[in-house]
Formats: structure tokens, C-alpha cells, sequence
């Protein structure tokens, strides 16, 4: 299997160059030049298998120059122990009525990228070791604040890379900000900008791509990579859970082998909906894909109308993980709704940062609509769906799962597709207990604490806060520095002193 750019089919690199790079060098991302096939037999016989084994026959299809014992210890590392509180790693958690919700966030750091960022480090070590040997990684991140966290933990202390993250100093919750400014481990930096998400993202990307720096790298040594769903090494370890799923339905008895399922996934970069892309691609029965927004609907319009306008004001919302206007991996979509036309996709991606729009083919677009729905809610909406289904599910659920939960009411309503459901859910709700609390009981949170929020959502609900965030308090900040976005390669080059 060999992996090509979505701006630049000439390119032919192995996955183990794919994930080592990160990114193409012409600015496009790469993707598998073809999506391996799988059975219904090969899913029922993935039914009665561990997590893990189901990890490694799904990423064995997509790894191929990857050894046995490569993947094994790759996987074993990510998700063997005691590293997740479910031992079924992403366990469905049903609320009846055909509606499963699939709960990512059992990780060390609680939220869904733990599902990627666990493995991605054990992947990216051995694919240097392939493709680049003697050269130290250096690891960029930005992030809205669940990928900043989940990629230090993954990433701390591992051998030959360094780790670097920035983000927006007013865009993450003040849990999601102690998690990262308190991080351990001697290669790991931490710093905020004064800016958005786009911000981060587009200043890393600018650094990632800029030769000049590259070559500075490299004169030490060093290359870059990324650990942003941009890198194949993110999106393809987020396939294995949607097979997991199907095979968890077949098991507990919600559906047969071969009856359609519907995805609902709260969406920021594109990367957990393109990845029960690729599951349907593959062979699992998936019938609709429902793209679930926040106040920031870019890719609900998009969705709908066809046109990709990011010209529109930013919300910070509640759910934060999700304030995003350029969701880089609608880019590989776009690659694979146009049989792989790297100049059409290279065109489109042009207007987007210079005009800040674009507008699909009617052929894109009528492709897309075929498999995709979308929907959106603003915060009132999603704290009233929290509400609502503490209250009528008893399922406490944090502010992005509750976007997808409302996406999706509101699509059943809608449509009348009775569909048994999987509903991404993203993150713990004790990442955002201010939001949550206040959903559930308004305006108990008046005066109160970060802490005191955990106690009390703890005391009102039953709900156990995990110890990894519990424990947070009362630690003392490790990294305080904000910069301003014109100077992160800087703060990049003092970081590698
Ligand atoms: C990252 C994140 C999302 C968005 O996922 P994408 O793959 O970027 O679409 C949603 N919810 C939470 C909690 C997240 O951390």
C-alpha cells in the first residue's frame, strides 16, 4: 500500500514516510493511494476479538510495510495495561432506542484523541527508525485543547522526539489549560498565542512547510512531524473504533451482521467523521455520516450547500474542541469524493486561503450529500441536551457529545430514519464541569471554583471525576509563556536550544 498527497498524485511514499513527514511537501495530506476492502465475515470474525486484535487486522490493511511484530508491539504498547478505564477501550454505552453511544474518551487523558495519540508515538518511533534513522523528531502541535494534552502524554519521555504545543490562550477550558501547563517529562514544551485555533493551526503549518526552517532543522539534526490529524498516523488508529463498534452491536444484540448503521460525530478538523468515512469505504454498513457543529457551522453550510465559506465570525463556545472554520481533513474527502483529482483539490484549497471560500462541483457535491448530513446547535441547545439526557437517559455526557445527541434528535425528528445510531462521544464530561454543571443545575456554579465545580458535579450527579483530572489540583503551572503568533517560530527555536 503506498500513500500519495491530495495536491500531488506523483508523490508515492510508504505509510512509514507518510507518518514520519506528517505532512506533503507540496502542503497536501496524504492519503492511501486505495482503501483496503473488508468482508462481513472478516467483521463477524473481528466480533468475538479483544480490541487490540481488532486494532491490529484493521491497521495490518493500511501498514503494510509495518512488520507483525511491529504492529503488535505498536499496539500492545497503546492499549495493553491499564491505560484505559474500560477494558473494552471504546465501550458503547446504549441509551435505547437504537441510539449507542461510543465512549472515546477511557484514555490517560480523557477525551477521544487519546484513541490516535496513544499510538501514534509507538508508530512514528518505529517509522523513523525505518525511513529516517538518525534523525530526532520534532513534534508541532496545535491545538483547540484536547490534542495538546493527549499528544504531550503520548509523547513524553519517548526516545529521539521532542514535543512542542501552542495554544489559543482564551480558547480552552481552564481543565484543558492545567492539564497542559502542568505536563511532566524532559522533551516536552508548552505554549500559548495570542489568537484563535485557526491561529495555531496555520502558524504551524506555515512552519512545517517553510524550507528555510527545515533546512535549519536539519542542520541539527532534526526534522519535524506532526501530530495533528493531518498526519495519516492520527486518522488511521480512529478507523479501528467504528469496525469495533459494529462488531460491539453485532454482539450486544442491536443489530444483525449487514443491517446499516447511521454515525453521528461532533466535528471540529474533519478527522473522527473522515475516519467512519474510510470504515464505510472499507466494507462496514454505514448509511448516513451526521456532521455535528457548534455555533462555528461551517461544515454544516458546507454540507448542505456545497461552498466552503470560512468568512464568518468565530464563537467560542462551551464546547471548544470544536471552534474551528478550516477543518483540514475535508481536504482528503474532497480528494476522495473526486476520484482522487489533486489539481481540482489543490485549486479549491488555493480559493480557501486566498479568497477564504470555494464552491465543490456538482459531481463532488451530489456525492457528498449522497452519504452526508449535517446539523448544528448553539450552546443553549447543547446545555439543554445535556440537561435532557441526564435527566430522561441518565447519561451524563460533556458539551461536544451533547452537540452530536442534539444533531442527532434533531435528524431523527427530521428524517424519521429510525436507524440504530453510534454517536461519537468525545470527551469526559468532567474536562468541561462548568458547562455541565450548569446545564444540569443553572446557575449553581456562581463563585465557585474549577475544583469545587468537580465536587459539586460529582455530589449533584454520582458521576466519578477520573483520578488524572482530580488530581490536577492545587499542581503548579510548569509552562506560563504566551507569545503572539508572529513569533512561534521563535519560541520553536528556543524550545530545540
Ligand atoms: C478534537 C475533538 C473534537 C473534534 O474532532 P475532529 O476529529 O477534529 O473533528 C470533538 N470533540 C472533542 C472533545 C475533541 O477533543
Amino acid at each position: 500500500m503506498l500513500y500519495t498527497s491530495t495536491r500531488d498524485k506523483s508523490v508515492k511514499v510508504s505509510s512509514a514516510q507518510a507518518i514520519a513527514k506528517g505532512i506533503s511537501a507540496d502542503g497536501g495530506l496524504f492519503v492511501p493511494e486505495s482503501i483496503p476492502k473488508i468482508t462481513m465475515d472478516d467483521i463477524v470474525g473481528l466480533t468475538s476479538k479483544s480490541y487490540i486484535e481488532r486494532a491490529k487486522e484493521i491497521l495490518s490493511l493500511y501498514l503494510t510495510d509495518f512488520t507483525e511484530e511491529e504492529l503488535d508491539s505498536c499496539v500492545n504498547g497503546a492499549y495493553g495495561g491499564s491505560k484505559f478505564s474500560s477494558e473494552k477501550i471504546a465501550p458503547l454505552h446504549s441509551l435505547g432506542d437504537g441510539a449507542e453511544v461510543l465512549e472515546l474518551w477511557r484514555g490517560p487523558t480523557c477525551a477521544f484523541k487519546d484513541m490516535a495519540l496513544q499510538l501514534l508515538p509507538h508508530l512514528l518511533t518505529v517509522a523513523s527508525a525505518k525511513s529516517n534513522p538518525d534523525k530526532q523528531i520534532v513534534i508541532l502541535v496545535a491545538t483547540s485543547g484536547d490534542t495538546g494534552k493527549a499528544a504531550l502524554e503520548g509523547f513524553k519521555d519517548v526516545k529521539n522526539t521532542k514535543i512542542l504545543v501552542f495554544y489559543p490562550n482564551d480558547g480552552v477550558s481552564p481543565m484543558q489549560k492545567l492539564q497542559m501547563t502542568t505536563q511532566e517529562g524532559s522533551n516536552v514544551g508548552v505554549c500559548a498565542i495570542e489568537g484563535n485555533f485557526d491561529d495555531a493551526q496555520t502558524g504551524v503549518k506555515r512552519i512545517f512547510t517553510d524550507k528555510e526552517i527545515g533546512k535549519k532543522l536539519a542542520g541539527r539534526g532534526m526534522m519535524f512531524s506532526s501530530a495533528n490529524s493531518i498526519n495519516w498516523g492520527r486518522l488511521v488508529p480512529q478507523i479501528v473504533y467504528y469496525v469495533s463498534a459494529y462488531c460491539d452491536m453485532i454482539d450486544n444484540g442491536e443489530i444483525k451482521p449487514g443491517d446499516e448503521i447511521n454515525v453521528v460525530v461532533p466535528t471540529g478538523n474533519f478527522g473522527n467523521i473522515l475516519a467512519a468515512y474510510y470504515a464505510k469505504q472499507m466494507g462496514v454498513p454505514i448509511r448516513k455520516l451526521i456532521c455535528a457543529s457548534n455555533a462555528n457551522n461551517v461544515l454544516t453550510d458546507f454540507i448542505k450547500t456545497g461552498t466552503y465559506d470560512r468568512k464568518r465570525n468565530f464563537y467560542s463556545t462551551i464546547s471548544p474542541s470544536m471552534d474551528i472554520l478550516i477543518s483540514s481533513n475535508l481536504e482528503r474527502l474532497l480528494f476522495l469524493l473526486s476520484d482522487m483529482d489533486d489539481k481540482l483539490v489543490g485549486g479549491w484549497m488555493s480559493e480557501l486561503s486566498e479568497n477564504g471560500k470555494y464552491t465543490v462541483s456538482d459531481e463532488v457535491f451530489k456525492k457528498l450529500s449522497e452519504v452526508f448530513e449535517a446539523g448544528c446547535c448553539d450552546d443553549a441547545q447543547t446545555k439543554a441536551c445535556i440537561a435532557k439526557t441526564y435527566n430522561e437517559n441518565g447519561y451524563l455526557c460533556d458539551t461536544h457529545t451533547a452537540v452530536a445527541i442534539d444533531v442527532y434528535n434533531s435528524y431523527k425528528a427530521d428524517s424519521g430514519d429510525n436507524t440504530p445510531t453510534v454517536i461519537a462521544s468525545t470527551a469526559n464530561p468532567f474536562k468541561f464541569s462548568n458547562a455541565v454543571l450548569d446545564a444540569v443545575h443553572p446557575g449553581i456554579c456562581n463563585g465557585m471554583d474549577e475544583f469545587d465545580m468537580v465536587l459539586k458535579l460529582h455530589e449533584e450527579t454520582g458521576a466519578e471525576c477520573p483520578a488524572q483530572l482530580a488530581n490536577l489540583k492545587g499542581k503548579t503551572p510548569r509552562f506560563t509563556g504566551c507569545c503572539k503568533k508572529e513569533d512561534m517560530e521563535q519560541v520553536v527555536f528556543d524550545m530545540l536550544k
